[in-house]
């Protein structure tokens, strides 16, 4: 039975704590939602630390396999996420200026939930229209297969219409 882990995120990074386990995809609801199948799971690492100006810091590393839909094909895609995010911790909401784009930044939480942290960071990852490499796609083996290769056979065909 698969347990929600939270954590005090500002505690967890100022403690340099470390957390491991794996998440069933079907209990990311916003992240099945994008998927055809809610099979598999994510084994996450999430460790806490200070970077080199002592900001609170959250890195989550993922490993996983998710299965996307095709949006050429409609067929299943394996979509494998492996990343690692580096989250700095902010006290209070962050300020325009402040960020340099080097790290997002995420609200210090003193119960986070560790499981939407692990599916904001795979729905941020995935890609906009997912498709298959042109080689591995149903749909383009299959236009190839219709029309036989040949230029006159589809000239042909369209002319007996
Ligand atoms: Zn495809």
């Amino acid at each position: 039975m698969f347990a929600r882990h939270f954590i005090d995120s500002w505690d967890f990074a100022h403690k340099g704590k470390e957390l491991r386990g794996e998440i069933p995809v079907a209990e990311m609801p916003r992240l099945a939602d994008m998927l055809i199948s809610t099979d598999g799971q994510v084994s996450y690492v999430l460790r806490g630390y200070q970077d080199k100006d002592g900001n609170p810091m959250l890195e989550l590393s993922l490993d996983g396999l998710c299965q996307l839909r095709c949006q050429r094909c409609l067929q299943r895609m394996d979509y494998p996420v492996r990343l690692v995010s580096r989250l700095m911790l902010a006290d209070t909401q962050p300020e325009n200026e402040l960020s340099e784009d080097e790290y997002d930044s995420v609200p210090a939480d003193p119960h986070q939930d560790v499981s939407a942290l692990v599916e904001e960071e795979i729905l941020l990852s995935l890609p906009f229209a997912p498709k298959h490499e042109p080689g591995a796609c149903q749909a383009a083996t299959e236009g190839l297969l219709q029309s036989d290769g040949n230029p006159f056979t589809v000239l042909r065909s369209l002319k007996n219409k």
